[in-house]
């Protein structure tokens, strides 16, 4: 490796993402190259640090929503359903439209990913 390592390989390095033959190289460089190995100090002690915090509850202050502002906890639902994609919404419209423009454009790979990581991130914010 000639020049310095992007942020990219540092990050896929440390999340341990890289290829064997790829992380002997990125082990090689932050071995030879202090301004690398100083930066990927900086990130893996950001991680660590991340890693180290307290998860926080709500102050509950922010419930009741429904018997405080009933219009507003409305049009919230309003944006959570189309934004979830679900029939009449223009989430859902949106959504068919790339779907059905990628199953025209003969992409049934991206589809599946399209369709599977919308379903997957609905489900990672519950
Ligand atoms: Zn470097």
């Amino acid at each position: 490796m000639s020049t310095h390592a992007t942020t990219e390989r540092l990050s896929a390095y440390l999340d341990r993402q890289l290829p064997t033959a790829e992380s002997r190289e990125v082990e090689d460089h932050l071995a030879d190259c202090p301004v690398c190995r100083q930066r990927f100090a900086g990130m893996r002690n950001v991680v660590a640090s991340l890693r180290h915090l307290e998860r926080m509850a709500p102050p509950p202050t922010l419930g009741g929503l429904v018997a405080r502002m009933p219009l507003t906890f409305l049009a919230l639902l309003l944006g959570i359903i189309s934004l979830a994609g679900l029939p009449p919404m223009s989430g859902f419209v949106s959504k068919w439209m790339v779907y059905t423009a990628l199953l025209q454009d003969s992409r049934p790979l991206l589809f599946v990913a399209s369709v599977v990581g919308s379903i997957a991130y609905y489900f990672s914010a519950l």
